[in-house]
């Protein structure tokens, strides 16, 4: 009999590509191969309605207008591009950035790029739960604060702060207002307006979409955000981003977000149901939860066992199950998790983490087999220790 693959729970790292955006995309490789801004000719002419279409579509899904969608190459890429764009575009009226100690790489190592070239940075502390504190946000603004940047929902902790909020704050001090929301689109229901987002970065890969696309959202109106590009080249996306549009990842990207709106609420019922079953299991073996008890994404559990090395589980059950100790990128180093430090962890007990993505092909089965080798893991890991 050959071996199964482990259960994949890793769904904050990525996503497999839905069967149903996969063949929406697969003309767009072939027959359908017009560089969309070749106007001149029928291949072109498709590929640019098919994009505009792509657009409108990803647009209205967050509460946005269709222009106000800059393509890029992921989240990084948006994060970059808004940090670097706004801040550089506003240096004449300001030098400071506001952001937190929770954030993704792609926006602390930018945020520390742009500290080598003289701007200011603050960096929000979070509460034990993962939270920033709106009044420690309202005395950070000065006359000088051009952008404040928090994101969405957390990559490891699932913690979703209280974005309204944040936006309103920094609307009533003529601040801009950035997310990283690469976690939250398609999980949460977002509408930028409502929620005085002014910009958005999110990825197609998060959400069963393909890897290389994502998307910048720039508000238009109240205010206009103007923003230097950081790629330069041939024009495209309004001279923000150059680079020939990639068609297929832009057809499947907008097929996930619209699939992954669509089903969000069924989606999220049954990720509640397998998390809080989780939750209460390992709970009994001594599990501790990292991150906030209710403000959280529903597919996430970030669960420590003191005294276990997170490490230790995910060998010991490594055969069936790809869990992570915590996010993608952090993986290959011993370094403690960022996140967990800021929760208030010791570098120890940051080390006795594990993180469990649930995602839309899992099964009950797979959340029944995942929580009893997990469980067996600690009893026998606690034997030995
Ligand atoms: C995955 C992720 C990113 C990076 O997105 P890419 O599209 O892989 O570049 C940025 N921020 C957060 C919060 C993420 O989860």
């Amino acid at each position: 009999m050959s071996e199964q693959p482990p259960i994949y729970l890793d769904s904050h790292a990525t996503t497999p590509v839905d069967s149903r955006v996969f063949e929406v995309m697969k003309p767009y490789f072939t027959e359908k191969f017009g560089n969309a801004s070749s106007l001149d000719h029928p291949y072109g002419y498709d590929a640019s309605v098919t994009v505009q279409l792509a657009r409108e579509s990803i647009a209205k899904a967050i509460g946005a207008n269709t222009d106000e969608i800059i393509f890029t190459s992921g989240a990084t890429e948006s994060d970059n591009l808004a940090l670097l764009g706004v801040m550089e575009k506003n240096k004449e009226k300001g030098n400071h950035l506001i952001t937190c100690v929770t954030e993704h790489k792609a926006i602390l190592d930018t945020a520390k790029h742009l500290e080598s070239l003289g701007y200011d940075v603050t960096y929000l502390p979070v509460d034990e739960f993962g939270l920033i504190d709106l009044e420690e946000l309202k005395s950070a603004i000065t006359e000088k604060t051009i952008l404040i940047s928090i994101m969405f929902a957390n990559n490891e902790i699932g913690t979703i702060q209280n974005v309204s909020q944040i936006g309103a704050i920094a609307h009533e001090h003529n601040v801009l207002f950035h997310t990283d929301a690469a976690q939250a689109v398609g999980h949460i229901p977002i509408d930028v307006k409502k929620m005085n987002i002014d910009l958005m970065s999110f990825s197609s890969h998060k959400i069963y979409g393909p890897k290389g696309i994502g998307a910048l959202y720039l508000r238009s109106l109240m205010p206009r955000v103007k923003l230097n590009s950081i790629v330069y080249g041939g024009g495209q996306e309004r001279n923000i981003r150059s680079g020939t549009l990639n068609v297929p990842g832009i057809v499947g990207f907008s097929k996930a977000v619209e699939i992954a709106v669509s089903e969000m609420n069924d989606e999220n019922k049954k990720y509640k149901k397998w998390t809080d079953l989780m939750l209460e299991k390992f709970a009994a073996v001594g599990g501790k939860l990292n991150g906030h008890p209710e403000n959280r994404l529903v597919h996430n559990l970030n669960i420590r066992f003191d005294g276990i090395e997170g490490k230790a589980i995910i060998n010991s059950v490594s055969k069936k199950l790809a869990i992570s100790a915590g996010s993608a990128c952090t993986t290959q180093n011993v370094e403690p998790s960022h996140v967990l430090l800021a929760l208030g962890l010791s570098e120890e007990q940051s080390h006795y983490a594990i993180r469990i993505g649930c995602g839309r092909f899992n099964t009950d089965d797979d959340i029944k087999v995942a929580t009893g080798e997990i469980v067996n893991s600690i009893e026998s890991l606690s034997k030995i220790r």
